[in-house]
């Protein structure tokens, strides 16, 4: 999954755990980000065509171990950093499964590229990418829907809201580029896996954009106030 995981980021909204929605826009893409820093390095991030379906070499960023391991590393960097804020437990807790909403996104749309452990040979992914429109129709929703309740449980000047929906428009477009017309593309038997973004450019790219999104909610959070 791609722009849907921040579908579970408005999760805190309501501000039980105090987790501001910039930080828990990171924390749902903490695997991403593991994906794109060891991409950098060149130990993960290789697309291949597999028995037909398009794969990803993503065993340590993306195995269900890795996952639980990452969201606790998630949960405890916002608790050193965050010490003494009343919430901080609960925020802990909420960093935790806003970190490990990942995974079982990615297990309904990868195709089988992620392992219970890095280096096992079971292979877990339901496939909904392959149905190109539905999935990119489910991943609008949950983005759109996150941004929709986020809007209704803020108040703020009208432009924040603007800038909001733009962001979403941004995404969208993002989504449909990178992944649903490449499924299309595949589909139709005119995908060339070489010529699919990788390597260092790839994940500076994924980083960037990852920091840009946060950065930009987090710039309309601030002007924007809980009911
Ligand atoms: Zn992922």
């Amino acid at each position: 999954m791609f722009i849907g995981h921040y579908g579970p980021a408005v999760y805190d909204v309501l501000r039980t755990g105090k987790v501001k929605l910039w930080q828990a826009f990171l924390a749902v893409q903490a695997m991403d980000i593991v994906f794109c820093l060891l991409a950098l390095f060149g130990i993960e991030g290789a697309a291949s065509v597999v028995d037909g379906n398009l794969v990803f070499d993503i065993p340590w960023s993306h195995s269900l171990v890795s996952a639980i391991v990452i969201a606790f590393f998630v949960a405890s960097i916002y608790r050193l950093t965050y010490r003494g804020n009343s919430g901080s437990m609960r925020g802990y807790w909420t960093m935790w499964l806003l970190a490990f909403s990942h995974w079982p996104l990615d297990w309904l749309v990868h195709r089988p590229d992620l392992p219970v452990y890095p280096g096992g040979e079971m292979m877990m992914g339901l496939s909904l990418w392959d149905f190109a429109w539905p999935t990119y129709g489910l991943e609008v929703l949950l983005l759109g829907g996150a941004i929709a309740f986020w809007l209704v449980k803020t108040k703020g000047p009208r432009w924040t809201a603007i800038c909001a929906w733009l962001l979403v428009a941004l995404l969208c477009a993002v989504q449909y580029f990178s992944v649903t017309k490449t499924t299309l593309n595949q589909q139709a038997g005119i995908l060339d896996v070489t010529t699919l973004p990788s390597g260092v450019p790839f994940a500076v790219s994924g980083l960037a954009f990852y920091i840009f999104v946060a950065n930009v909610i987090g710039w309309l959070e601030n002007k924007r106030s809980y009911r």
